[in-house]
């Protein structure tokens, strides 16, 4: 329930504002039908055209007592390298999560659109990347109880003309490969889109006047704008999006077993004192 109405507004908010209307595209393969199959409800149990790798026999956690994260280690302040090692709001609720199911969390950096695919191939349990619940992801994967949310935002140079959601129109605009701001720039009219593995590419682009604007999501945006020279977020908000972890679709021990973590780790406060340690209140 509450996953759809997220899509609807987002898919809501895209038609209002970009003229364009809200068809299935991106990372659902082929198999375009399937966008539709996904409205309907979350339904592992209709089993129709998944992706050929998700047959039941393949997802076996590949240790016992270790819980695989897949993630894309490059969005702070969710997931990011401190040295050599993975932190973020992500990490520590995923390492939360994994200690009350009395297993040992092992992250996977890979790019963000590889995290799907590896949930599917049994590669890892969980996808933890500051991941957005949408219809189309639904049909591939399984989420968890939303954790937190979070909203896309345009990044433009201080002096751009670029005032809003409207005047993104017939411009160059990056995005992170494969992420909902990318979903969203493909609705805006005219624009010719940049895809970079890296949200941070995508910003260095901006600051060296290669794109016009960047749309990604608000706490990442606030990171990289404050590393770069020159950049500004744009006060209008778009929609409001949610993220849950990922667990794939044959898995709803795992899926329900997490649901039942995240509900005492955010009953006994544990979830807000992670956010509140990576993002500090204006
Ligand atoms: N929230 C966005 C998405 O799910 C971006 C996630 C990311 O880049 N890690 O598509």
């Amino acid at each position: 329930m509450k996953k759809k109405m997220v899509s609807m507004m987002l898919c809501a908010a895209m038609t209002a504002a970009m003229v364009a209307g809200c068809g299935n595209r991106e990372e659902t393969p082929a198999e375009a039908p399937a966008a539709e199959a996904g409205e309907e409800t979350p339904a592992a149990e209709d089993g129709e055209e998944a992706p050929a790798e998700a047959d039941a026999e393949e997802s076996e956690a590949p240790a016992e007592g270790t819980l695989v994260m897949a993630t894309n280690a490059y969005f702070e302040p969710y997931e990011y390298y401190e040295g050599d090692q993975i932190v973020g709001i992500d990490a520590e609720m995923a390492a939360a999560v994994a200690e009350k199911l009395g297993m040992e969390l092992q992250i996977e950096d890979m790019e963000f659109d590889s995290i799907i695919p590896a949930i599917n191939s049994g590669k890892a349990d969980i996808g933890v990347a500051g991941m957005t619940v949408t219809e189309d992801r639904l049909v591939n994967v399984n989420f968890s109880d939303p954790y937190t949310t979070a909203t896309q935002v345009i990044i433009v140079q201080e002096g751009s003309e670029i005032a809003g959601n409207d005047d993104l129109a017939g411009k160059t605009i990056g995005v992170q490969l494969g992420t909902t701001g990318d979903i969203f720039a493909e609705d805006v009219e005219g624009a010719t889109i940049e895809r970079y593995n890296k949200g941070m590419d995508a910003v260095q682009a901006l600051a060296n006047g290669i794109i016009d604007a960047v749309i990604i999501d608000n706490e990442p945006a606030k990171q990289f704008v404050s590393k770069a020279e020159g950049l500004k977020i744009l006060d209008e908000e778009f929609v409001t999006e949610e993220y849950a972890i990922a667990i794939a679709k044959d898995n709803e021990e795992l899926l329900e077993k997490v649901n039942t973590a995240l509900e005492e780790l955010t009953a006994d406060g544990t979830i807000q004192s992670i956010i509140d340690k990576y993002i500090t209140a204006e």
